[in-house]
């Protein structure tokens, strides 16, 4: 039954993404023809994140040394009483697959003066839960970012071995220790000498961020970047 639902989920979706959306995804306004996801107020009131603020928080030296990121892009503020959650929501847990391009591209406009990535790799899921939700949001925001760019998506780099690793009521030491090795390097001749922008829909811990950069620079020589549309740390 589970999966009838998944399935149907999954068509209402697919049939999302090819009807014009005719709400704002933000405040649940109409929207004109000329507008898309966002109405005008809400794309104009957008809260866009600023570099050297989410810099500054220290995000970056929870990594080590040897594979932190050079920057972090992150696109936009919020919290849980901010109406743009929706949109997290809405990328993550719905069929809602060209929003995930839309915030990308986004995205991507606000890297373009400053990242020097030559390709960009989009955070795994466990191949269960990608069958499950029927696709990587990550993936989608990378294809949206690519389009910008114009550097290549790798999605066959990096695949993640073990799913459903929770990590509530777990330390930060715990929730390294929890997310050591789930990722497995598949085929490090694509990124070795290269810089990669590592792509995730939201950054909570930076654990499991961790534990695939770690795994990605056992290829040798590469240098990162790192990019989410919001983080919450
Ligand atoms: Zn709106």
């Amino acid at each position: 039954m589970a999966q009838v639902q998944k399935i149907c989920l999954n068509i209402w979706g697919s049939l999302m993404d090819l009807l014009y959306p005719s709400v704002c995804d933000v405040c649940g306004e109409s929207l004109v023809r000329s507008e898309q996801y966002l109405c005008t107020s809400c794309l104009a009131d957008f809260p866009f994140a600023d570099k050297d603020y989410m810099t500054s928080k220290g995000i970056l030296d929870l990594f080590e040394e040897s594979y932190r990121p050079k920057e972090l892009y992150s696109l936009f503020y919020y919290n849980k009483y901010s109406p743009y959650k929706n949109l997290i929501y809405l990328v993550k847990y719905h069929s809602y697959r060209q929003l995930g391009v839309y915030l990308g591209r986004m995205l991507g406009e606000q890297l373009l003066a400053s990242c020097q990535a030559d390709c960009i790799i989009p955070i795994p899921l466990h191949q269960k839960k990608q069958k499950a939700r029927g696709f990587n949001q990550a993936l989608e925001i990378a294809k949206g970012i690519s389009e910008i760019l114009k550097i290549e998506v790798l999605d066959d780099v990096v695949i993640r071995t073990q799913n459903n690793v929770s990590q509530t009521g777990k330390n930060s030491a715990e929730r390294l220790k929890n997310v050591e090795n789930i990722f497995e390097l598949k085929r490090p001749e694509r990124i070795q000498g290269r810089s990669v922008l590592l792509i995730d829909d939201v950054i909570t811990t930076g654990s499991t961020i961790g534990s695939c950069l770690r795994e990605l620079a056992t290829a040798g020589d590469v240098k990162f970047y790192l990019g989410c549309l919001a983080q919450t740390v």
